[in-house]
């Protein structure tokens, strides 16, 4: 049994669709159980949302999702159309025909249930089952979407439910480079990646995998592999252990969607972080980085990230708290970006992070924010120094 997973460049036209077809008609005349899972053809969602935009800005994620849903419905269909084509028997199936049941969080919805007895029933049957991937249905049996990057998710949801043997995410680049290949030139292509490194590198921007999948994968421990839809080579194997690596890290990322918030002039006391952080857990805000200054005369500040897309509505309920949590001033900025280095290597090794820095002094970029965990540092730099940043810290563990 295997899952086969082709994004959205992968089914950008009639000739891509059909190059992807072969690849699975390959697969299946082998004998294999074979799902495949499509994303919307090339640039769709972007497409739809805009098109949203246009009627009206703030459109009712419910709709939205209705909207969004489409372009995976019409990729199913055709991608089973161009099986159907060259003999090889297929059903195309939306998520509430597959039984994708998700929570109610419309636009980024969470799979809590898969019934898979339709697919199964039309495997028995030697039909190749082609889902429209990123959708699911709530319990109000309304259309949600799984969030960006969300058909990734629907493979590997689909590939722990049927216990598949393997699960394949075909895209446009030929596996997991040390950092964005489209960007960085000499990045180099891994053969391998622990579950956990790839959630931290997909969390802090390579999206190359949406990291709800990798958590996904990791915890059903589903054999996980991506690849190329265009050039026939090996790609990356993302699994639970691997092989000694060389390298210290084994990427670094980018991740220009963040906001800075900065709460200025706040009272040196217990208490204040704890009503901060309620008004925005309360308001469903997820916070990142977080750097609380040294206390002078009586007064402290504190600054921390969040997702862009949060910026305004964390703004928001902080002014209307204003008085509770007692602060003098408010600033807030976009034009940020967060660096990452990722890397299990790092545990062991020392000088990780000075070598970090030093690549970024080289460059003469100045850090806002610094966090670290076990297998990974981030740090703030202005959104317009991020590409030089990626580049300049590669080079230093890669060139
Ligand atoms: P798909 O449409 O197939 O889902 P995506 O655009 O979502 O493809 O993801 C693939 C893209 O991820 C690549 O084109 C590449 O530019 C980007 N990317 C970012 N970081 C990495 C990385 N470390 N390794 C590979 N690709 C990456
Ligand atoms: N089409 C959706 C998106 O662009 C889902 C996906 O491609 O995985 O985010
Ligand atoms: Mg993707």
């Amino acid at each position: 049994m295997i899952v086969q997973k082709f994004g959205g460049t992968s089914v950008a036209d009639t000739e891509c669709i059909q190059r992807a077809a072969w690849i699975v008609a390959e697969k299946y005349s082998e004998g294999n159980d074979l799902v495949v899972v499509v994303s919307a053809q090339g640039e769709t969602t972007d497409e739809l949302i805009d098109k949203a935009g246009k009627l009206n800005p703030n459109p009712s994620k419910r709709e939205m999702d209705v909207l969004l849903s489409t372009g995976e419905q019409a990729s199913c269909a055709l991608m089973s159309m161009a099986l159907e084509k060259i003999g090889m028997p297929s059903v195309s199936l939306t998520g509430w025909q597959v039984g994708i049941q998700t929570d109610s969080a419309y636009g980024s919805a969470r799979i809590k249930a898969i019934s898979a007895e339709r697919i199964k029933a039309e495997l028995d049957r030697r039909r190749i089952v082609v889902v429209a991937g990123f959708q699911g249905i709530n319990g109000f049996n309304d259309i949600t979407t799984l969030g960006r990057g969300g058909s990734d998710t629907t493979a590997v949801a689909l590939a722990a439910a049927l216990n598949a043997d393997l699960c394949q995410i075909f895209t446009d680049v030929e596996g997991v480079f040390t950092a964005d290949p489209r960007k960085i030139p000499d990045a180099r292509k891994l053969e391998e990646i622990t579950y956990d490194e790839m959630l931290e590198l997909a969390s802090l921007g390579a999206q190359v995998l949406q990291n709800r999948s990798v958590e996904m994968a990791k915890r059903y421990g589903v054999n996980l592999e991506v690849l190329s839809s265009f050039e026939r080579k090996p790609g990356t194997k993302v699994k639970e252990v691997i092989k000694m690596e060389q390298s210290k890290i084994s990427g670094v990322a980018a991740d220009a969607k963040i906001a800075r918030i900065a709460l200025v002039g706040l009272r040196d006391e217990p208490g204040i972080a704890f009503k901060i952080f309620r008004v925005l857990a309360n308001a469903k805000i997820n916070v990142d980085i977080i750097l609380q200054s040294i206390g002078r005369e009586d007064t402290k500040d504190i600054s921390f990230t969040v997702a862009r897309g949060d910026m305004e509505s964390a703004a928001q309920v902080l002014s209307e708290h204003q008085n509770t949590i007692g602060y003098t001033d408010i600033s807030v900025t976009d034009k940020i970006a967060k660096v990452s280095i990722v890397g299990a290597g790092m545990m062991s090794a020392s000088g990780v992070a000075a070598l970090m820095f030093e690549a970024l002094y080289d460059e003469k970029i100045n850090i806002g924010m610094i966090s670290t965990s076990e297998i990974k540092i981030s740090v703030l730099v202005d959104e317009r120094d991020a590409d030089r940043a990626v580049s300049a810290i590669h080079a230093k563990f890669f060139g």
